[in-house]
């Protein structure tokens, strides 16, 4: 606190992020960072950008970006032009930039009641009016709940930090129910197990699909999220961007995030191998009694029914391995464990053992 601050900055409630700890050695399985790195050619591209251009600007646009992204998408036979994309530093600016240009309306916006947990910051930062509504009694977002006026709906697909994946359909029928506001699914997780939205773009205006490259391609580091949609909401982004910082994404991330789009085969691979551990770790964690959600991410979402999942978590970080725990009263019980490479998971599996 301090005399010089607004009223309006003693009143935020700034997001905290997962605890990135300076120690070596630990498993860290607590914020879904991939456990392989990038491609080779990432890197190759990032390091083709060090030299003496970086005196200057980078292109506002990114235009290079969105056109491999376009044409990723259009290679899987979703025609995606470049109008239809948005890129920005990390997902969470490309959401903070919807929030603010897509959901101030009269209705209240509306997301689950256990989801992402910067979207109740967003709306404090940008006043904006929300609900949420409670997931089903097997953590399932219902469709129906959402048929009602309001004035924007957001939700992760798969969710966040349940893992559970809400199918094509059902976010059809939900587009369906409130053609009058922007419904935005944040596919963070997506590329783990699940169908992308971005096939129902040119069906739906008032539908954006947010993305970021931190999970699925290995680039948290990085920091580039994007945006898919009607040229129309795309366009607001960018007034908003536009009034903010024109140059979001530097050379490197300009440069390293399209040989991330274009090289489908090491991402395909990697997050196949990926998948493939879950359903070790799943299975792992069953057979020490635990009951685990459905997941499509690169987390999963368990509880044990005869053991307090603070005290594990406790018992985990003593033993060198971090996980996520969270305070909120339905989930407290819960573990988000993130999908490490298969020694940490290992790791993982041998210390809840002697818990
Ligand atoms: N959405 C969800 C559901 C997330 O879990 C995260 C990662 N914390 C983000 C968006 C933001 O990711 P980033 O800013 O790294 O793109």
């Amino acid at each position: 606190m301090s005399k010089y601050w607004s009223d309006f900055v003693h009143q935020l409630e700034p997001y905290v992020p997962g605890e990135q700890p300076k120690m070596d050695r630990l498993v860290k399985l607590n914020t879904n960072e991939h456990p392989l790195g990038p491609s080779p050619k990432v890197i190759e591209a990032i390091r083709g950008q060090a030299d003496e251009r970086l005196r200057l600007y980078p292109d506002p646009d990114s235009g290079e970006l969105k056109q491999a992204i376009a044409d990723y998408y259009s290679a899987q036979g979703h025609a995606i032009q470049r109008s239809q994309v948005f890129v920005g530093n990390g997902s969470d600016e490309v959401l903070a930039h919807a929030f603010h240009g897509l959901f101030q309306h009269d209705a209240p916006l509306l997301f689950p009641d256990i989801s992402y947990s910067f979207y109740p910051v967003y709306c404090g930062l940008y006043g904006i009016d929300h609900e949420q509504v409670a997931l089903d009694e097997q953590f399932q977002i219902r469709v129906e709940d959402y048929a009602r006026p309001n004035g924007g709906i957001i939700f992760p697909n798969p969710n966040a930090p349940t893992g559970c994946l809400l199918p094509l359909d059902a976010i059809e029928r939900l587009l369906q129910g409130s053609p009058d506001s922007v419904v935005l699914v944040d596919e963070a997780y997506i590329d783990f197990g699940g169908e992308t939205a971005i096939s129902l773009v040119d069906k739906y205006p008032n539908l954006l699909v947010t993305q970021t490259l931190s999970k699925s391609r290995s680039l948290a580091g990085l920091r580039v999220g994007i945006a898919v949609g009607h040229p129309d909401l795309i366009e607001a982004l960018e007034r908003i961007k536009n009034s903010f910082n024109s140059y979001p994404l530097d050379r490197m991330a300009i440069a390293g995030a399209a040989a991330a789009f274009a090289d489908r085969a090491y991402f395909e691979q990697t997050c196949q191998q990926v998948i493939t551990s879950r359903e070790a770790v799943v299975a792992g964690l069953q057979g020490l009694g635990f009951e685990v959600l459905p997941s499509a991410a690169n987390f999963v979402f368990a509880r044990h029914p005869g053991k307090d999942a603070a005290t594990l978590a406790a018992g985990l970080r003593e033993q060198g391995v971090i996980v996520r725990h969270f305070k909120q009263p339905r989930i407290a019980q819960f573990l988000r464990i993130t999908i490490g490479a298969p020694e940490q998971n290992q790791a993982l599996l041998e210390a809840l053992q002697g818990l």
